[in-house]
């Protein structure tokens, strides 16, 4: 298979070529038509799958069907990630797939200045990167809002877990939209987190890889 036979429209697929993806992994092959249905996903996969276009493709096609502009300071994308070097390495991953389109990709992380941040967010995202914590200081601040998320991912679950980002999770889950479509990834999947999927996802499909 390739991409266009996953779903994918034409001017991603020359954008991809461009970046030498030809052929789908696993991953990316089991999870986008499924994804382009909008069905909730559990994914158990190990980052070098390639799930970074597995979940990022449909959204963002997705994202330019729909065709709205972010309102001020709101989000229509979130992925939530463990560490800043996790949302920096997603970020330019995904801003790779969206060159040629006007959609505009935000990330938010600990340790980087608060106030740029707000500044960025100001204007809305399309697609917002974060990690948990400093997200949540941002809401706190009014800076952004998650009542217009209609895609939410969790990636790797588990190691946020480790780093105590549960309750964060939650409260941000909480936050978005129920009408929403809903990613979990995760290399193991230990209680915690299957309690987290049976809360949050809906009718999910499990895919492993
Ligand atoms: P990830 O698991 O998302 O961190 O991706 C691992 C690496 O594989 C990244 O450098 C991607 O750019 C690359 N990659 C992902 N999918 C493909 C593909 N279908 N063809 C070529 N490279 C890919």
């Amino acid at each position: 298979t390739n991409f266009h036979e996953l779903g994918l429209a034409k001017q991603i697929v020359a954008t991809l070529s461009q970046l030498g993806y030809e052929t789908p992994t696993p991953i990316q092959a089991q999870a986008i038509p499924l994804l382009l249905q909008g069905r909730d996903m559990i994914g158990l996969a190990q980052t070098g799958t390639g799930k970074t276009a597995a979940f990022g493709l449909p959204i963002i096609e997705m994202l330019l069907k729909d065709g709205k502009k972010p309102e001020a300071r709101s989000v229509r994308a979130l992925v939530l990630a463990p560490t800043r070097e996790l949302v920096n390495q997603i970020a330019v991953n995904l801003r790779g797939f969206i060159r040629k389109t006007p959609l505009k990709i935000n990330t938010v992380v600990g340790g980087a200045s608060i106030n740029k941040q707000q500044f960025q967010l100001a204007s809305g995202s399309d697609i917002l990167v974060a990690t948990p914590g400093r997200l949540l200081d941002l809401i706190n601040r009014r800076a952004v809002a998650l009542d217009k998320v209609t895609h939410l991912v969790l990636d790797e679950a588990d190691q946020m877990l480790d780093l105590g980002f549960i309750h964060d999770l939650r409260k941000i889950s909480r936050m978005v939209p129920a009408r929403r479509q809903t990613l979990l990834f995760s290399a193991t999947m230990p209680k915690a987190i299957a309690d987290l999927a049976q809360d949050y996802l809906a009718d999910p499909v499990k895919v492993e890889v």
